[in-house]
């Protein structure tokens, strides 16, 4: 509770140390890091005293008592886009549970997590039971992916990290892998939608908040064929609407990308996807600005087909593709035809639909004439090549413990 309070307390100054690193914009990385994280270590406070053991129905001359054991030392290996929140999705619930954590920040994006160790220790949390090493990935992040002594490993990054982490696993002591990967999230626009508007305007936001950077991004837009020039067009009077620059200017509504390599990275798509057969209808460029920096354009690419690059696979940047579909059932079809199952979204006014669709999507998340809603009450996590486990919720806190059971004659 002490630290919540005390990362409220400096919620500006934490916000601004994470933006100088990542490039967020400040108004939503205010909510999102620091506003987040103290209500990470708030919820999962309240919750110690919630959980408890079980005795088990066995047989009347014998107890079977299950307990919840720490599971040891965790390490916990987390992304450059949102450190602070995502960092705290990992900490409070394993130190809750009583286990000794080591904290591998993201090269790109140490600062505000230092300074949350920092407070921690402040508040009392004894020496050693919080460590954070930075570093690089193939270097400091290997080194506890091998650790004989690191009991479990929770991440949040990319599939082919992950991916290193179980051989890494596998090669040293079968530590438990618990990873949080990426996606290519479908948000399927029905002709239904009771306000396309709206529909455009969240789904805008869906893609383009920090620049695209967010693991649950819609970046795969499905659309009624016979809605399909209209909603674009009102998706592209939207993402030309936003203003992008400067992350510390309250006013932007879009920072800056992460790094050069990744605006790169994210131009390349670009270019991959309009020789594949799809057109750039709005963005597709760097923006260039007096002070420099890495910003990119909020992009729509219309005409992008299953079988092509942008279709398939993640940019993390803020390139939006559009697909149009005819049936509900080819809508589904396409939503599921990628390997990736973190979220979607689904706009219709009608009931029916909308459960048909919660249901047959394969993904973790499902939202409905929304996007990207979160609470701490909410597990998040993906099906697929997005991963296993969830953070947030009390359903996080079986990640950070054993169940050890104890048979007592009477
Ligand atoms: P990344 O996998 O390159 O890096 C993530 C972390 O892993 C960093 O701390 C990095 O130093 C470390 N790392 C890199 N190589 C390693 C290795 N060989 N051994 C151990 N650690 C290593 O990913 P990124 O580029 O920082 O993050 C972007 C990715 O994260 C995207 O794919 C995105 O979708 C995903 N992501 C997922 C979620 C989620 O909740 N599912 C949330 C945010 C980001």
């Amino acid at each position: 509770m002490r630290i919540a309070e005390r990362i409220e307390a400096e919620a500006l100054e934490l916000a601004v140390l994470g933006v100088r690193d990542n490039g967020t914009e400040l108004n939503m990385a205010l909510k999102a890091e620091p506003g987040s994280a103290a209500g990470t270590f708030r919820y999962y406070a309240e919750a110690l005293d919630k959980v408890a053991g079980e005795v088990a129905p066995t047989a009347a001359d014998v107890l079977g008592l299950v307990q919840r054991a720490p599971v040891g030392v965790v390490a916990a290996i987390v992304p450059w886009n949102f450190p602070l929140m995502i960092g705290a999705w990992k900490l409070a619930p394993a130190l809750a549970m009583g286990n000794s954590v080591v904290l591998k920040p993201a090269e790109s994006a140490s600062l505000s997590l230092l300074r949350l160790a920092e407070i921690c220790a402040d508040c009392g949390l004894p020496d050693g039971v919080l460590n954070v090493v930075t570093g690089s990935g193939a270097q400091t992040g290997a080194a506890l992916a091998e650790h004989m002594d690191v009991d479990v490993m929770v991440f949040t990054g990319s599939g082919a990290t992950g991916r290193r982490l179980l051989e890494a696993s596998a090669r040293s002591n079968l530590k438990r892998c618990y990873l949080e990967l990426g996606g290519k999230s479908p948000n399927i626009v029905f002709a239904d939608a009771r306000d396309l508007d709206h529909a455009a305007k969240v789904s805008a936001m869906g893609i383009f908040r920090n620049s695209g950077q967010v693991c649950v991004a819609g970046s795969r837009l499905l659309v009624e064929a016979s809605i399909h020039d209209e909603f674009v067009e009102r998706l592209k009077a939207h993402a030309e609407a936003l203003k992008v620059g400067d992350p510390l200017d309250l006013s932007s509504q879009i920072g800056a990308v992460n790094s050069e390599g990744q605006l790169a990275a994210n131009l390349a798509h670009v270019v991959k996807a309009v020789a594949e057969g799809g057109e750039v209808v709005c963005g597709g460029d760097r923006i260039l600005t007096e002070t420099g920096g890495s910003y990119m354009a909020p992009t729509i690419v219309t005409g992008v087909r299953q079988q092509a690059s942008l279709f398939q696979k993640e940019v993390f940047g803020p390139v939006l593709s559009v697909t149009p579909f005819e049936t509900e059932d080819q809508a589904l079809q396409l939503a599921n035809a990628t390997d990736y199952g973190l979220a979607a979204g689904v706009w219709t006014a009608d009931l029916s639909r909308a459960h048909r669709c919660v249901a047959r999507i394969r993904a973790g998340v499902v939202h409905v004439n929304t996007y990207g809603g979160a609470d701490n009450t909410v597990p998040l996590g993906g099906v697929g090549q997005s991963g296993n486990g969830h953070d947030k919720s009390l359903h996080a806190l079986d990640k950070y413990v054993d169940l050890k059971t104890a048979w007592i004659q009477l």
